[in-house]
C-alpha cells in the first residue's frame, strides 16, 4: 500500500478533489470560496455538501458522524451520532442534513469553562469549520468544529485561533497596502516538530507513575545516559521503524503532510515533523498526529510518551513551533527579499516580530506554561524560561549596522536613505543555528522552541498571531499617510531595532552569565507556571486580546484560570501517585531487602564469620529507609491544600509540594541503587530506555 503514497494521501479526507468530483459545480465553487476567502456559507450549500459527504462517508464504511472539537483541556473531544433515521415501516434510512453538518449540540457541562458556565447560561454548540477538511477515522465521519456557548463565549481553542488568524490578516494587509500591495489574504503558518518517547508497553504498565501521570516520579539515573550522543539521527531500530512507517501511512491517509522522522538526542526519543500549513490546519493535524502516535504505538507493543519530561536527567520533549506569515499570492513576509527595496518591507515585518516578542514576552512565556514543561524550560537542554530572540550572525550584523547608521543620522541628516541603498542582500541562512535560543530566526520563519511536546499548539499560535497583529497594527497606524514609504518604513524599522535591542541575544542561552545579563536588561525570567500565568490575566494582556478581537476580558480570565487549575491538578495527582508508590511499593521493598541483608548478616555472625561491610550496609539501608518514611510523612502533611484562589494554590504547589516531592524522590532513588533489582518493585530507567 505504501508503494503509492500519492494514491493513499488524503484517501480518508473529504478534500478538494473529492469535493470537486462529488459536488455540483456551483456548490463546489461557493464552498471553495468560503474555504479560501472566509465568506459565509449559505445553508442551502451546506445541505448539498452534507448529502455528498454522507454518501462518501458511507461508501467508505462509516456509520456515524461526529463534530470534532478542541475544548480548553487542550485535547480533542467527540460525540458520535449514527446516520440512521427511522422510517414509517420501522426500518431506517441513512440521513445527514445541512443543519447537522453546520451545527451540533454536545453536552458541554463536563468541559472546563473556568467559571464561564456559572456566569452565563453556557450550553455549548459546535459549528463547522469548512477550512479544515472533514475526514474518516474508525468508521466515523469527523467534522472539525468550533465550540462556543449560546451566549457567545468561546469554549474551545479553535475559535480564538481563527480570530487570531483574522487579526493578523487584517493587520498585515494594512501594512502591505502602504507598499501598494493588496493580497487577498495574509496567512499565518506553522510547522510543528513533534518530539516523543517510546517505551515498551508491558514495562510501562508496571509503573504507576507512567500509567497515571505520563512521567516517572522515581528512577535512578541509568548507567548509560545520553552522554554518548549515539542516538541523535542514529539508525532507527526495526520495531521503531515499523511503527514510524505505520504512523506515516495513517497520517497520510488523513491528509497530514508527515514529512520528516528521526531519532532524537535521548535514547528512545524520536521526532516527527510535517510540512507546514496554516496555524488552524496545523493545529488540527498536530492533534491528529499525537493521537495516531499513541494509537499506532499500541499496535507495536509500544507506548508513546508525549510528556515533556518523562525521565529526569534525560532530555525532555518539546514541540518546535516554526511560525511565519505569507500572502495568498505565495509571498513569505519573513523572507529577506532579493533587492534592497524589498528588504525594507522585510525589515519592517521583522521589526514587528521583534517588537511583539519584546513587548509581550511575558504573555508568550505564559503560553507555554504547564506543569510538564516546567521540568524542561531552563533545564540546560531546552531553551531557558527567559524569552529572547536569535537572528543569526548575518541578520544580526545587518540590524546592528542599521542601528549605528541611525545614530550617525542625527548628526548628518540624510544617512537613512543611503542606508536603504546600501542595504546588503540578506541571504537565506539556514545553517546558522543556535539551539539555546527560545525564538530563533531560521531563514524565512521563526522557530519557537519553548512549547512542550504534549501541548496543543493552538494557545501558542493564538498568542504569536495576536501579538504580531498588534505590533503590525501599531506600525500601520504610525506609517499611515506616509509620502515616502521606503524611507519612513526603513526609519521606523531601525527605530524599533534600537528600542527593542534588549530582546536580541545571540549567545549561549544555557549559561549562567545570560541569566544575569537578562536581568540587567530587564527581561522577564518567569521560571515556573505559577510565576508566568498571572501575566496572562494581567491588564496588559486583557487590553491586547480585546483590542485584537481574539478574547473578551472574561475569556482571558477564564483561560488563565483553566491553565492554572490544570497545573494544580497535575501536581496534585503526581503527589498522590508518588505517595502511593512510595508507601505501597518502594517502602515495603526496602524493608524486605534490608531484612534480607540483616538475616544474612545474622546467620554469618552465628557461624562466627565477621562481615563488617555487610553490617554497614544494613545500617545504611536502615538509615535511608527511615529517611524515606520521614519524607513520606512530610509529603503526606503537604497534601493539606490551603483553601485559597487557584493562583495562590499554584504557588503552594510550587513552593511546598514540589520540593517535598523532589526530596522524597532523592532518597528513593538512592535506595534504588542499593536494593537488589530482584526486590525493586518496578522497571528501572535502563529497562525503560533501552528495551524498546
Ligand atoms: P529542523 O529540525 O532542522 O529545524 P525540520 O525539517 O525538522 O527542521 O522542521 C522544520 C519545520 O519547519 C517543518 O515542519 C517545516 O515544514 C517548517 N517550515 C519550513 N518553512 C516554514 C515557514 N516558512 N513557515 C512555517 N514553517 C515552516
Ligand atoms: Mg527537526
Amino acid at each position: 500500500m505504501s508503494n503509492n503514497v500519492a494514491q493513499i494521501f488524503g484517501s480518508k479526507v473529504f478534500n478538494l478533489p473529492t469535493m470537486k468530483e462529488r459536488l455540483p459545480k456551483e456548490t463546489y465553487k461557493s464552498l471553495v470560496k468560503t474555504i479560501n476567502d472566509g465568506t459565509k456559507l449559505d445553508i442551502s450549500v451546506a445541505e448539498v455538501v452534507a448529502h455528498a459527504m454522507k454518501d462518501w462517508a458511507i461508501e467508505n464504511g462509516c456509520t456515524h458522524y461526529t463534530h470534532w472539537f478542541q475544548p480548553m483541556t487542550g485535547l480533542t473531544a467527540e460525540k458520535h451520532d449514527s446516520f440512521i433515521q427511522p422510517t414509517d415501516d420501522r426500518t431506517v434510512i441513512m440521513e445527514f442534513s445541512g443543519k447537522e453538518l453546520v451545527m451540533g449540540e454536545p453536552d458541554a457541562s463536563s468541559f472546563p469553562s473556568g467559571g464561564l458556565r456559572a456566569t452565563f447560561e453556557a450550553r455549548g454548540y459546535t459549528a463547522w469549520d469548512p477550512t479544515s477538511f472533514a475526514f474518516i477515522k474508525d468508521n466515523s465521519l469527523y467534522i472539525p468544529t468550533s465550540f462556543v456557548s449560546y451566549s457567545g463565549e468561546v469554549l474551545d481553542k479553535k475559535t480564538p485561533l481563527l480570530r487570531s488568524e483574522a487579526a493578523i490578516d487584517k493587520a498585515a494587509k494594512k501594512v502591505l497596502a502602504l507598499f501598494g500591495k493588496h493580497p487577498k489574504r495574509v496567512v499565518a503558518y506553522v510547522g510543528p516538530e513533534q518530539e516523543y518517547f517510546l517505551v515498551d508497553k508491558k514495562l510501562r504498565n508496571k509503573r504507576k507513575d507512567l500509567l497515571l501521570t505520563g512521567r516517572t516520579l522515581f528512577g535512578a539515573k541509568p548507567a548509560k545516559g545520553q552522554e554518548m550522543d549515539d542516538h541523535y539521527f542514529g539508525q532507527i531500530k526495526e520495531r521503531v521503524a515499523n511503527f514510524m512507517k505505520e504512523v506515516d501511512e495513517e497520517l497520510w491517509k488523513l491528509g497530514v503532510f508527515a514529512k520528516t522522522k528521526h531519532n532524537e538526542v535521548a535514547p528512545a526519543q524520536h521526532e516527527i515533523a510535517p510540512v507546514f500549513s496554516t496555524t488552524n490546519i496545523s493545529t488540527d493535524h498536530n492533534q491528529l498526529t499525537m493521537e495516531i502516535l499513541k494509537k499506532v504505538a499500541d499496535h507495536h507493543g509500544l507506548y508513546c510518551l508525549l510528556h515533556e519530561k518523562p525521565y529526569e536527567g534525560i532530555n525532555g520533549s518539546g514541540k518546535h513551533n516554526n511560525w511565519s506569515i505569507g500572502t495568498s499570492d505565495g509571498e513569505l513576509l519573513l523572507r529577506p527579499g532579493k533587492k534592497p527595496e524589498e528588504n525594507v518591507q522585510f525589515l519592517l515585518f521583522l521589526a514587528a516580530v521583534i517588537k511583539a516578542i519584546d513587548d509581550y514576552a511575558d504573555i508568550l512565556r505564559a503560553s507555554v506554561a504547564t506543569a510538564g514543561n516546567d521540568h524542561r524550560l531552563g533545564a540546560n537542554e531546552a531553551p531557558p524560561a527567559i524569552i529572547s530572540m536569535y537572528l543569526g550572525d548575518q541578520l544580526a550584523a545587518v540590524v546592528d549596522r542599521l542601528k549605528k547608521h541611525k545614530d550617525v543620522k542625527s548628526a548628518t541628516g540624510d544617512l537613512i536613505e543611503t542606508g536603504v541603498d546600501s542595504l546588503p542582500d540578506i541571504e537565506r541562512d539556514t545553517t546558522d543555528r543556535n539551539r539555546t535560543s527560545p525564538f530563533a530566526f531560521t531563514g524565512n520563519r521563526f522557530e519557537f522552541r519553548a512549547p512542550g511536546s504534549r501541548q496543543s499548539i493552538a494557545g501558542i499560535n493564538i498568542v504569536i498571531n495576536t501579538i504580531v497583529a498588534e505590533t503590525l497594527t501599531e506600525i500601520a497606524d504610525e506609517l499611515e499617510g506616509s509620502k515616502n514609504i521606503q524611507k519612513d518604513a526603513f526609519e521606523l524599522a531601525v527605530k524599533i531595532f534600537s528600542e527593542h535591542d534588549r530582546i536580541i541575544f545571540n549567545g549561549n542561552g544555557y549559561s549562567d552569565e545570560w541569566i544575569e545579563e537578562a536581568e540587567r536588561r530587564g527581561l522577564y525570567n518567569l521560571k515556573t507556571t505559577p510565576d508566568a500565568l498571572p501575566h496572562f490575566v494581567a491588564q496588559k494582556s486583557i487590553d491586547l486580546f480585546t483590542k485584537q478581537g481574539v478574547f473578551t476580558e472574561v475569556e482571558v480570565k477564564t483561560r488563565g484560570e483553566i491553565m492554572m487549575e490544570d497545573y494544580n491538578n497535575t501536581v496534585h495527582f503526581e503527589m498522590l501517585t508518588m505517595l502511593e508508590m512510595a508507601k505501597q511499593e518502594i517502602l515495603p521493598a526496602c524493608l524486605k531487602y534490608t531484612n534480607f541483608v540483616a538475616e544474612d548478616y545474622s546467620s554469618k555472625k552465628a557461624l562466627g564469620i565477621d562481615a563488617p561491610k555487610e553490617l554497614e550496609r544494613v545500617k545504611k539501608l536502615t538509615e535511608l529507609t527511615e529517611e524515606l518514611m520521614t519524607k513520606i510523612d512530610a509529603l503526606d502533611a503537604a497534601t493539606d491544600i490551603p483553601d485559597v484562589d487557584a493562583y495562590a494554590v499554584g504557588m503552594y504547589y510550587k513552593e511546598t509540594v514540589l520540593p517535598a516531592m523532589d526530596t522524597l524522590r532523592e532518597t528513593a532513588d538512592t535506595l534504588e541503587t542499593m536494593v537488589s533489582k530482584e526486590f525493586w518493585p518496578f522497571p528501572t530507567y535502563t529497562d525503560l530506555l533501552y528495551l524498546v
